[in-house]
């Protein structure tokens, strides 16, 4: 296991100016080889050696297959990253982009897009895109000696010429202290595992990747059993000491109202300017090519900038709501929903909030700090329906409010359906036990009157 430690750097403005120059030399980089991928691509669909490679690995004769490898790679059409890497190092480090990357740097870079474009041959990804000026952020190091690395007071980062130092003061309490044990760790051989620089914006902070685990925030005994019930717009969250409501990404709204706004925009020029691709009704019909204007193309970029940034921004917020979660849980329950279900019922605004996104960020973040993650299938444990007096009954969407006809009690229903969830979780078998569970939920809200809903 690793985990990752960030701190800003110190910049001045003509260390900016090569940083930035070097960061375009990079996505230079990794468009060529990307471009040459896409190349030998193409020509793998017309080349004798690919297919008899094809034949021979079935008949399993080795020598024969090991030749034709290296025939492959005399005639430069090789797509493994190890190949690609070891031919533009060479090719390059005498030229202006070894004069400004190291060949580390410049085999990292080919190993990214090689690996990338591997992913997409398996079929593990969309197609890889070339990268628009200011938009290649990361610059890693290989391995731990080479020419970007942290000095040996380790309290800077230099890489060829360059001396940043690292600026501790600018991180909150928690995130100093975790950067100088870190810190502290790297003094140790082997402990630090890559180094590298992240670019946003104007500002720059090394990235440390570290061997080991980072230490937990809070002790293990003051950690406490959590109930989630997701929802498409908000997260309802009940333990011991909090039962709340938390909006979904209640900010992205002002940049979705500006998204619709242009696109409407969008859409009318297109039709204005297109008049033969619509038929009678005003439909678009299939297969013709619309035209865009200038002024239209200005639209399609804006609304793709915006677009991009509202993605940065949910994954900002999910990232927020899930730190505030994780921090005090030693368990958290949940009912395993399909986003696929969610889609048919409410359709865009999943692409919207992405509640799937935020489920999955979850278990990658609980898996980080081992915390247990249940997921209670909704056909043996329905949550919605249940109350925890044993009744059941379904609910519509519309439904906001749990009401129980047997014993009367009414609440949220998100909240309701966590506190199921919080019981539940009690029971380490996670059996379905009404007294039990009835017992836990009476005792909780007894002692919190107030339930902000
Ligand atoms: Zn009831």
């Amino acid at each position: 296991m690793t985990y990752v430690v960030k701190i800003p750097l110190t910049v001045t403005e003509s260390d900016r100016h090569r940083l930035d120059k070097r960061f375009e030399m990079a996505r230079k980089l990794y468009n060529r080889v990307l471009g040459e991928l896409f190349r030998r691509e193409r020509c793998r669909k017309n080349t004798r050696l690919w297919s008899d490679i094809k034949n021979n690995a079935a008949s399993g004769n080795k020598q024969l297959n090991n030749d034709l490898y290296k025939e492959l790679k005399l005639r430069r059409l090789a797509m493994d990253g190890f190949s690609l890497q070891t031919e533009f190092t060479s090719g390059l480090s005498k030229t202006w982009v070894g004069y400004h990357l190291d060949s580390q740097c410049i085999q990292t870079i080919t190993r990214h897009a090689a690996d990338s474009f591997k992913e997409y041959l398996d079929k593990k990804r969309g197609r890889p895109k070339f990268k628009r000026h200011g938009t290649y952020n990361l610059i890693r190091s290989q391995r731990w000696k080479n020419p970007l690395t942290l000095n040996k007071n380790l309290d800077g980062v230099v890489w060829l010429g360059l001396e940043l130092p690292l600026d501790i003061s600018r991180l909150s309490d928690t995130r100093k202290e975790g950067a100088v044990r870190a810190l502290e760790e790297a003094k140790k051989e082997g402990q630090l595992r890559y180094i590298g620089i992240h670019r946003s914006g104007r500002f720059f902070e090394a990235i440390l990747t570290m061997k080991g685990d980072a230490e937990k925030r809070v002790d293990a005994e003051k950690r406490v059993i959590v109930g989630l019930d997701l929802g498409v717009r908000d997260v309802a969250v009940v333990s011991e000491d909090e039962q709340v409501k938390l909006k979904f990404c209640e900010e992205l709204k002002n940049i979705e109202k500006n998204i619709i706004k242009y696109q409407k925009a969008l859409s009318r020029s297109d039709r204005l300017n297109n008049p033969d691709c619509l038929d009678e009704k005003g439909a678009w019909i299939k297969g013709k090519r619309v035209t865009h204007t200038s002024n239209a193309l200005r639209l399609k970029n804006k609304i793709a900038v915006l677009k991009r940034k509202q993605s940065q921004q949910r994954k900002h917020l999910h990232n927020y709501m899930i730190n505030r979660i994780i921090e005090k849980a030693s368990k958290i329950v949940t009912e395993d929903v399909s986003s696929k279900e969610w889609q048919e019922e409410f359709g865009k605004s999943i692409n919207y909030f992405a509640p799937g996104m935020f489920l999955a960020e979850l278990k990658n973040r609980c898996q980080q700090y081992e915390i247990e993650l249940v997921l209670l299938n909704t056909y043996d444990y329905p949550m919605t329906q249940l109350c925890h007096c044993g009744h059941r009954q379904k609910k519509t969407l519309r439904q906001r409010v749990h009401e129980c006809p047997e014993c009367g009690c009414v609440m949220d229903r998100d909240i309701h359906s966590a506190a199921m969830c919080w019981a539940v979780g009690h029971d380490n078998k996670l059996v379905l036990d009404f007294e039990k569970i009835s017992s836990k939920i009476n005792s909780l809200f007894e002692k919190s009157i107030s339930v902000s809903a």
